[in-house]
């Protein structure tokens, strides 16, 4: 993809999020944080009464713009799917990130992360959010 179309990108969902927030009621939360870049990240999760669906995930987040706009398209891929779905989804964005795989639609507007597969620092930027959801659906504990 060309560079500056994936800047753009980046730099919309960093700066306008369209999943900010916190859930209510929080059934699930989780944290996560990258050291090497500053990168914190706070997920909230409301499921529906079954507990297998996440009916709406918002985050608070401080970090940099990949982080940022990755933690804000991870919410938008997920919101809406089956735990079981959301969690294949976890090792599928992984996989792509690292240049093993792309994502098909409705996900492929995520292929553009796997510019960062040549930069092991950044890789740790944008999987934060979903190492950060893995948490938070893994089970009760807290991490
Ligand atoms: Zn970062």
């Amino acid at each position: 993809m060309e560079r500056q179309r994936y800047q753009q990108i980046i730099l919309s969902h960093a700066r306008k999020p369209q999943h900010k927030g916190k859930t209510n009621p929080i059934h699930r939360q989780n944290q996560g944080e990258n050291p090497y870049c500053g990168d914190k990240v706070e997920l909230t999760l409301m499921l529906d009464e079954t507990e297998t669906k996440i009916e709406d995930i918002k985050f608070e987040a401080a970090g940099c713009a990949l982080c940022l706009a990755s933690t804000d398209l991870m919410a938008g891929a997920v919101k809406g799917k089956d735990i079981s779905k959301a969690l294949l989804m976890v090792e599928d964005f992984r996989n792509m990130v690292m240049g093993e795989n792309t994502l098909k639609p409705p996900l492929e507007k995520l292929n553009i992360m796997q510019n960062v597969s040549k930069f092991p620092m950044r890789v740790k930027c944008v999987t934060l959010a979903w190492h950060t959801l893995k948490g938070a659906l893994d089970g009760d504990k807290e991490m």
